[in-house]
């Protein structure tokens, strides 16, 4: 199968180190389980969307992109799957961020292709802003022939057709009921009775019904 994988919040922890990185900013005490909205300013992180880009960027500034912890499971997991699948990673972080990500994956994941590391549009760059040339996820697995994607953002796993998204449960996509293409999945290897992204991937492939 060819599969895509999200980065943040799929295979790096990225709200929770970002949290870190706000709340002593701030002198706040926001929690995982605070972050009810993927848009920041909705939850009083920024009042806008210009000011969570801005606070991203004092947080990559500060090395925030740079010393990333993995998600559970996911160093394993993603180095199971990559080997036995055409893999790629889809991410919607700024292109400026480019460098700093491509030398995570140099250091911490030195088996994965680079040229298989491609950034998409992000949803909530604005029309005519210099991103939206560049494809969006859906567009970018469409061409790339993907069968199976995996996200923790509903507003990305809602826009694929045809393909099959994991989306990766979070408390930002308790949307509730879910179309036929998309299914939630409990980490990298299941919680509570939930399927994680390796039994979905393997029932996927005939390997377990
Ligand atoms: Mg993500």
């Amino acid at each position: 199968m060819k599969l895509s994988f999200d980065l943040d919040d799929v295979i790096v922890q990225f709200f929770p180190s970002f949290l870190r990185f706000y709340n002593a900013r701030k002198g706040t005490s926001l929690r995982f389980e605070d972050v009810t909205s993927f848009k920041l300013w909705e939850i009083g992180i920024g009042e806008s969307m210009d000011d969570v880009a801005g606070l991203v960027h004092e947080f990559h500034d500060a090395g925030g992109f740079s010393e990333m912890s993995f998600v559970d499971g996911a160093q394993k997991g993603f180095e199971r799957v990559s080997r036995e699948h055409e893999t790629y990673v889809v991410t919607s972080r700024p292109r400026k961020y480019e460098i700093t990500t491509i030398d995570f994956f140099k250091r911490n994941l030195p088996y994965f292709p680079i040229e298989r590391v491609v950034f998409s549009r992000s949803i909530f760059a604005s029309h005519g802003h210099s991103d939206s040339k560049i494809n969006s996820k859906a567009e970018i697995c469409r061409d790339l022939g993907i069968d199976c994607h995996v996200d923790d953002y509903y507003g990305y796993a809602e826009q694929f057709e045809g393909g099959k998204v994991l989306l990766f449960n979070s408390p930002w996509n308790q949307n509730g009921q879910l179309p036929q293409n998309i299914d939630r999945v409990y980490g990298w290897n299941g919680m509570n009775g939930g399927n994680g992204v390796l039994q979905e991937i393997d029932r996927l492939e005939g390997k377990n019904d």
